[in-house]
């Protein structure tokens, strides 16, 4: 796929400004549920009004969408509101039903982006649509097959495409519930300009507070717009409800982004700048998550010494680690000396970790 100037277009074909907001609940719930949040959101900087009504749970049991009478809400959303609608779709039926529903943007949840068959399936029922199609980054951290999910779309004759951000798995919990993975994106905007990126920071986050924050560091990045899932009683949402923000609180934070200008003389280096600083603070935070796992494992050792009645202080098992690290540093170009003085604060903080193990009953 080369870098087509057209997949931008429809930004300005639909007056979209910029950055381009969606706003929505994670899932349509009720009728009132749908159109008291799109009222709310009518006359804001909103566009695109989301809400899912097929939704992809990881475990079953969960609620799992309204189908297809959603979109009947939806239309009802739209005729009064005048915003442009948007829905997920995982199948060829799906696509077929939001088609006939007049929906005006499908987007592709993370589970199906994953999947060639399903984006496939996707791309064969949307052939040559005039729809916007926006593809969310898989699950996985997998550059390539983002890449391959926008080029089924595109050689089906889509051409209003944009890629949402929305995190990556991770086995271990982080502060975030998806992590960001900056890199990925960015990536992925470098080899595509072209292409409308959007951030999603409430699947990134998982959590309403750090909404904001992330959605000014992707606008930092020069992001072409935001999703945010936006529901009038989030703490009783039947999806997502921690992540979910209040039309009020949604206006407020658009309120608050500062938004950079592109061409900006200074821009450029200051664009630069903050990409190496957000690279530089994901790579902190990662050694933290790291550094506190390690923590934990040193607690469960001292857990298994306490029971065998063993000391905590083992010098010879010290002298082994210390001795491998100084040889791995030096392979990643880590002086000695830094190595030697890192793993002993470690060290010394693994004892304290696991003598409060020992002490405790
Ligand atoms: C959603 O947007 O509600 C959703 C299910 O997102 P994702 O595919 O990013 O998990
Ligand atoms: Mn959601």
């Amino acid at each position: 796929m080369e870098n087509k100037k057209e997949m931008r277009t429809w930004l300005d074909d639909f007056h979209l400004p910029h950055p381009l907001v969606i706003a929505g609940p994670c899932s349509a719930e009720t009728e009132n549920q749908v159109l008291q949040i799109a009222r709310e959101l009518q006359d804001s900087k909103v566009s695109i009004f989301r809400a899912g009504i097929w939704k992809p749970r990881t475990r079953p049991g969960g609620f799992e969408g309204v189908g297809e009478i959603g979109l009947k809400w939806l239309q009802k959303a739209k005729a009064e509101t005048g915003l442009l609608m948007a829905v997920e779709v995982a199948t060829a039926a799906h696509v077929k039903l939001a088609l006939e529903h007049d929906i005006d943007v499908l987007w592709i949840g993370a589970r199906t982006t994953v999947n060639p068959f399903a984006v496939q399936e996707i791309a064969d029922a949307l052939q040559n649509t005039e729809k916007i199609v926006l593809v969310k980054n898989p699950v996985n951290p997998d550059l390539a097959l983002w890449i391959g999910g926008v080029e089924r779309l595109y050689h089906a004759g889509i051409k209003k495409l944009g890629v949402i951000h929305r995190g990556f798995s991770t086995y271990e919990k982080t502060k975030y519930r998806n992590n960001p993975e900056w890199q990925i994106a960015i990536d992925f905007q470098s080899k595509f300009p072209d292409i409308p990126l959007i951030i999603d920071p409430s699947h990134i986050t998982g959590k309403r507070d750090m909404i904001f924050q992330v959605t000014q560091q992707a606008l930092d990045f020069n992001y072409d717009g935001m999703i945010i899932e936006t529901h009038c009683d989030p703490d009783n949402a039947w999806s997502d409800a921690a992540q979910q923000v209040t039309p009020e609180r949604l206006k407020q934070i658009i309120f608050d982004l500062v938004i950079r200008k592109e061409d900006d003389a200074d821009g450029d280096y200051l664009q630069q700048l903050s990409k190496l600083r957000v690279k530089i603070d994901d790579y902190d935070s990662k050694l933290l998550d790291v550094i506190g796992q390690r923590m934990k494992v040193a607690e469960d050792i001292g857990a298994l010494k306490k029971a065998k009645n063993v000391a905590v202080l083992q010098n010879k098992r010290w002298n082994e680690i210390l001795e491998r690290m100084v040889k791995e540093g030096s392979q990643r170009g880590l002086s000695e000396e830094f190595i030697v003085q890192f793993f002993k604060a470690i060290h010394q903080e693994s004892i304290a970790h696991q003598e409060k193990v020992f002490k405790s009953e």
